[in-house]
């Protein structure tokens, strides 16, 4: 392979790169999640597989300090966005939500607000001044893959849009506030193949931009999207973590442990 094939394979970003050291999560005296350590890329895409109830959704919360607003839950580790804990002292909630954005499973747009409004809902939130909002919301729905769709109805409610549309809007609003990471918790789970797809092609699109993580029940999705790819497990008495963690491929087609080679084949 030439240098110059290898260079473009690369991802140009070096800034958005997410380190989880050591994470542990416990609701109440309950631990659901030990010792997680994961690198997720700059530019890169890691899909995080597993059954329901190993600890996915929490571990996403405590990667933008989600966690912490639930009155019983606790946490140990460390979450280092670009070299910095994101727990450290001094550190703004609001800019590390700012830097590190959430898209959950149901389409949540507000929904008698405008697709407009929706768009610079967070700007505000953020503290964030933009010259040219109308420059700015146009730009988000590109990404989201929305504009062609939207682009003569921006005052029209975000609830009147269809349910893919309405995620590609939440998607649009996360990236109204330029994080550096997207972190997408099932975002096809309630979505029509079709739409599904159209979530897929943005998220390939925008992975050379963003970091992102994204919680799939859907083995063949999180090999058409990931780059990485982390299996996660709860066993009887044994609290969530990671069974392995590697390129998609591998994970996939040379898989390390059994208990991965039977998940990723659909044995239980
Ligand atoms: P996944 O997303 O992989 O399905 P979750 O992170 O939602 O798993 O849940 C991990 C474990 O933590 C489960 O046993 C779940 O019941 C428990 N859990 C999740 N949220 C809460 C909560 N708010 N209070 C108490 N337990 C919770
Ligand atoms: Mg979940």
């Amino acid at each position: 392979m030439s240098e110059k094939t290898l260079t473009l394979e690369t991802p140009h970003r070096t800034a958005g790169g997410l380190v989880a050291t050591g994470v542990s999560a416990w609701f109440g005296e309950r631990k659901v999640l030990d010792r997680v350590d994961l690198v997720m890329e700059p530019g890169r895409v890691t899909a995080l597989i597993g059954p329901s109830g190993c600890g996915k959704s929490t571990f996403l919360r405590i990667l933008n300090r989600m966690h912490e607003m639930i009155p019983t839950a606790s946490l140990a580790g460390e979450v280092a966005l670009d070299g910095e804990d994101i727990y450290g002292p001094g550190r703004r909630l609001t800019e590390v939500r700012r830097r590190i954005g959430m898209v959950f499973q149901k389409p949540n747009p507000f929904p008698t607000m405008s697709i407009y409004d929706n768009v610079t809902s967070g700007l505000k939130l953020s503290g964030m001044r933009v010259p040219d909002k109308d420059a700015l919301v146009e730009q988000c729905l590109r990404r989201a893959g929305l504009w062609n769709e939207v682009n003569k109805r921006l005052k029209a409610p975000g609830g009147a849009l269809s349910g893919g549309q309405q995620q590609r809007l939440c998607i649009a609003r996360s990236l109204a506030v330029s994080p550096e990471v997207l972190l997408m918790d099932e975002p096809c789970s309630a979505l029509d193949p079709t739409s599904t797809r159209r979530i897929e092609e943005t998220i390939g699109e925008l992975a050379a931009e963003v970091t992102i993580v994204i919680v799939t029940h859907n083995m063949q999705q999180a090999q058409r999207v990931s780059d990485t790819c982390a299996f996660f497990l709860a066993e009887q008495d044994t609290p969530g973590h990671i069974v392995e963690a590697g390129p998609t491929t591998d994970v996939f087609e040379r898989p390390a442990d059994p208990r991965t080679a039977d998940y990723v084949n659909g044995r239980f």
